[in-house]
């Protein structure tokens, strides 16, 4: 493990190449890997640096890497650090973009400041979500000022980039009137700032009527506990042109303030450490559990006799349950 020593050593100082490495070592599969990588998170852990995690969402071509790109070369300008890691599920499969690749956002990829780390190509929701929390907690002992964590704005994607960053941006398209059906609900309940983005030239009126329909709806929303008057908020902003930029962020620090304050980042940050342990411990437990040797065939048979009808749902779980007993030498657990 004194190679993990070293890459730890290296991620506290701030190396991007151990920082590579590091996430390289935490997006692996491999037993021997994750070993390894739950020893890095321990000594990361220790060092309790801390950045304001940012969420950002938005559907293919809003311009979200525009607007990476322009948000994050302004908070270099400001003297900060900031990483952008991606979250993109539907990359592997549909082939399509991949997010934080270099050349989406050219000034930051060549920034000394920045860091950019394009979705790790994983199959499973899960697999996506453990491998980000944990490059998160790994870009924070880094000791970088901002993470910025994004993701298409598709599937589950969002839920669970909102569980894990402590601000979550979702960026739109100037639309028509029907535009407020396009945005599920749930995404529009979890939002702490809506930005209407391309507010611009012949759109920025558009943009305009656009932000006041969402602002509209977002009053239909109950204000979190704690939250300053005014928030979740609806903004126009221009990637392009910088157009309002700069009241976003003073948007998005204002609340981070607040919630600060009233400590709601804090209890927010405890509740997602909670969930993170809870979704852990669960895929743990039943992992071991299907991996036990005997367990396994029986597990196998009683699925099988389940799809052929010979036996109802509830009793396959019974039976499952009293072989893993049998199996760790107990009664099985009473149902809860
Ligand atoms: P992403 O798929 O969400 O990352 O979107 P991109 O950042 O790649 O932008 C998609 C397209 O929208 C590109 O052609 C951008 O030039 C354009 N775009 C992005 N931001 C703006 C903006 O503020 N105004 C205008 N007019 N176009 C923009």
């Amino acid at each position: 493990m004194a190679e993990v020593e070293t890459l730890a050593t290296g991620v506290l100082a701030g190396e991007r190449r151990a920082l590579s490495r590091a996430i390289t070592l935490i997006e692996s599969a491999r037993p021997e890997h994750r070993e390894r990588a739950r020893a890095l998170l321990d000594q990361l852990a220790g060092a309790e640096r801390s950045a304001l995690r940012i969420g950002i969402s938005g559907a293919p071509g809003v311009g979200k890497s525009t607007f990476l790109e322009a948000f994050g070369l302004a908070r270099v300008a400001e003297g900060q650090r900031l990483a952008v890691l991606a979250v993109d599920p539907s990359s592997p499969v549909s082939g399509g973009s991949i997010l934080g690749d270099k050349t989406r956002m050219p000034g930051l990829g060549r920034s000394e400041a920045a860091f950019i780390r394009p979705s790790p190509s994983s199959a499973t929701l899960g697999g996506v979500a453990r491998r980000t929390r944990e490059a998160i907690a790994v870009c924070e002992a880094a000791g970088f000022d901002l993470v910025m964590v994004e993701t298409v704005g598709v599937g589950q994607s969002e839920i669970m980039v909102a569980d894990m960053t402590d601000i979550f941006v979702v960026l739109l398209s100037p639309g028509g009137g029907d535009e407020l059906q396009g945005v599920k609900r749930g995404i529009m309940e979890m939002a702490d700032l809506l930005l209407i983005n391309k507010a611009d030239g012949a759109l920025a009126e558009i943009a305009e009527r656009t932000r006041a329909e969402y602002a509209g709806a977002l009053h239909l929303f109950r204000r979190r506990a704690g939250d300053p008057e005014g928030y979740p908020m609806a903004r126009t902003v221009s990637a392009q042109t910088g157009a309002g930029l700069g009241e976003a962020w003073e948007a998005i620090r204002a609340l981070d303030a607040a919630r600060r304050e009233s400590g709601a980042r804090a209890a927010r940050r405890r509740a997602q450490s909670l969930a993170w342990f809870d979704a852990e411990a669960d895929g743990a437990m039943i992992a071991r559990l299907k991996a036990a040797p005997g367990l396994e065939a029986a597990w196998r048979d009683i699925r099988t006799a389940v799809a052929a009808g010979e036996m109802t749902a509830g009793a396959g779980v019974d039976a499952l349950l009293a072989s893993a007993a049998q199996h760790f030498g107990r009664k099985p657990p009473d149902a809860p």
